[in-house]
């Protein structure tokens, strides 16, 4: 043995009781897993689920993918001189104990395996040092093919610094087998980010070959870290609900359970694949088609066509009411009483997409108003002061409350938009699509299907399309020749004198849901369609109660809010000019 400044005598520590205990062979029966570490991302992975397990909200990763090496140092809890021989050992944990704990496991890890796979894979060397004041030193051991072979004492601050290099370089099979370095580093960067979603109060630095890779700010809720992954994503364009639930249990009497809903605004960020519809379940993401199904369809007709929504779900729940047992690699769940747990998320869903004075910030609240000012100001001879227009900004800030707004119509413009006025600024609300979102919830929520006075004639149809209608439940029968009688209609069109023609529009296929787009379409206002102040206010009223206000069917955005913040930004109000001017 190298170096070895105190003697790897495990007895001479009898004082310092090991935490970590190898499990006894019924628990190992029970979770063996098999192999863990297959890449360069397995390791991360590992090792950072370790750091996050023993408390640690300080994580700084260094990569160096050319040499297969990670590092990964934390603030956690540290080990002591016997558990850093212990931990290495097969089945191996301080988490569980016994089978009854894994009923109740809240750790990431608990099977004692990953370090004992890494150790029989790549070379391994950890220093660590636990928060005990009486015993202020850390340790480093080096452990090479699965054995400690060097150890001493180092100056570190509490923590755990775990380096793991040469990862394979026994087993050539596996070395060849690894993706190339982008692929790679993207799957770093992937786990990384949906880790950081799970613990949003944890600081991150990840560097690659000793330079500054990429940073994550801590952030409580993880509203604060979500946008810091999306480009052209601020933490405004997102909303974030929590929610408090109780939750029915077939064994046990209801379990308090928490549901964390950060959500992309539609009007603001979508995707274009469902690649940012995520779950997570206690601290852990998994997938669950079921809930991401649900997710998807309550945000279906917010959004443009072939765009998905931007949703990270993270419920907070016993552990009994998940079932593991879905996939080998756990990372697919049966959630006990899914559907209670589909719709609480709807309904969750449903309050974050609500206008309420919650979504307004002490930044600029939206980007194109942001957008808009930056084009203004350019042009401007002056320059703003930020801090201090920042400062008056804040004290104009008004009390943050799910309260929802008072809006009153004040004037139309252009017999095309409705200027509408709350405490907290001026919104510019398009006629014809927030009447479209109006007549589509109340077409979804009662789908009439009416008989017709005089029934329509509809000429050369194409078998598709009778078919079509008869799948919408239109009552349609052969006339004549290429002609056909339709003796019913969807309610909103039945009085229509364009009533064949949107009869026609829906025999051209689509789900009943663009049916309804369709008919909400063609029955809502014109733009062009001067309104009176009554009439304002009512559409104002029905839009603002609508589940789903900020998109129309089509996913365009319905209003345009220029923010008093904004506002008193734009026209410089934060600028002393004199008492006597009334400024
Ligand atoms: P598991 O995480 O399933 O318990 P591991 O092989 O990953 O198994 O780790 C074994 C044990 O080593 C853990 O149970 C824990 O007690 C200890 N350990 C590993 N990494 C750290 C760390 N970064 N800080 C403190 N303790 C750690
Ligand atoms: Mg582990």
């Amino acid at each position: 043995m190298k170096g070895t400044q105190a003697p790897l005598n495990q007895k001479s520590h009898k004082h310092m009781p090991s935490e970590i205990q190898t499990l006894p062979d019924e628990v190992i029966d029970l979770i063996a897993a098999g192999e863990v570490i297959d890449s360069l991302a397995a390791v991360v992975r590992e090792l950072v689920e370790n750091s996050l397990d023993a408390g640690a909200t300080r994580i700084a990763i260094a990569l160096d993918p050319q040499s297969r090496l990670v590092q990964v140092q934390d603030n956690g809890k540290g080990m002591s001189l016997e558990d850093l021989h212990i931990c290495i050992k097969p089945h191996s944990t301080s988490k569980i104990r016994t089978c009854q704990d894994l009923w109740h496991i809240t750790s990431l890890g608990f099977r004692g395996e990953a370090l004992h796979s890494i150790a029989q894979v790549a070379d391994l060397t950890i220093c660590s040092r636990t928060k005990d004041r009486l015993n202020p030193v850390g340790r480093k051991v080096v452990y090479h093919e699965g054995k400690a072979i060097e150890e001493s004492a180092i100056a570190i601050a509490p923590g755990t610094i775990v380096t793991v290099s040469n990862l394979f370089a026994k087993i050539p099979v596996r070395r060849r087998g690894l993706p190339p370095f982008p692929q790679q580093l993207k799957a770093i960067q992937k786990m990384i980010h949906h880790v950081a979603l799970c613990h949003p109060q944890t600081t991150w630095q990840i560097k690659q070959n000793s330079n500054c890779w990429f940073n994550i700010s801590p952030g409580e809720p993880a509203k604060d870290v979500l946008h810091q992954f999306l480009r052209r994503v601020n933490s405004s364009d997102v909303e974030y609900v929590r929610v408090e639930t109780s939750t029915p249990s077939q064994k046990e009497s209801p379990v308090s359970s928490i549901i964390e809903l950060t959500i992309g605004l539609p009007d603001r960020c979508h995707r274009h694949r469902a690649d940012w519809v995520k779950v997570s379940v206690n601290n852990r993401l998994v997938r669950s088609p079921e809930l991401e199904q649900t997710i998807l369809n309550s945000m279906a007709k917010t959004l443009p066509r072939d765009r998905y929504p931007v949703c990270f779900l993270h419920l907070h729940t016993c552990p009994s009411q998940i079932d593991w047992n879905r996939h080998p690699a756990k990372t697919e769940i049966y959630l006990h009483s899914l559907p209670y747990w589909q719709e609480e998320v709807s309904k969750a869903i449903a309050q974050a997409l609500k206008l309420n004075n919650n979504h307004f910030s002490n930044k600029l609240s939206n980007q194109r108003v942001g957008t808009m000012l930056k084009v203004a100001e350019a042009s401007g001879k002056y320059k703003i002061d930020r801090d201090l227009a920042g400062d008056l900004i804040n004290k104009s800030d008004f009390a943050k409350n799910n309260s929802p707004l008072k809006i009153k119509a004040v004037a139309q413009v252009n017999k095309t938009y409705i200027v509408a006025e709350h405490s907290s600024g001026v919104w510019l609300v398009e006629q014809h699509i927030a009447h479209e979102r109006v007549l589509y919830e109340q077409l979804q929520d009662c789908w009439e299907l009416v008989p017709l006075q005089t029934s329509v004639t509809l000429e050369y149809l194409r078998p598709k399309q009778v078919e079509q209608l008869q799948k919408l439940n239109i009552d349609i029968e052969l006339f004549g020749d290429n002609i056909w009688a339709v003796r019913n209609a969807p309610k909103a069109l039945a009085e229509r004198d364009d009533c064949a023609e949107a009869l026609v529009e829906l025999s051209w296929g689509g789900d009943l849901r663009s049916a309804q787009v369709a008919t909400a379409c063609r029955s809502a206002i014109r733009n062009g369609t001067a309104l009176d102040l009554t009439q304002m206010q009512n559409l104002l009223d029905l839009w603002q109660a609508t589940r789903n206000p900020r998109t129309c069917p089509h996913g365009r955005p319905i209003y345009l809010s220029l923010e008093e913040s904004s506002l008193s930004r734009f026209f410089r109000r934060h600028w002393v000019i004199g008492k006597s001017h009334g400024i």
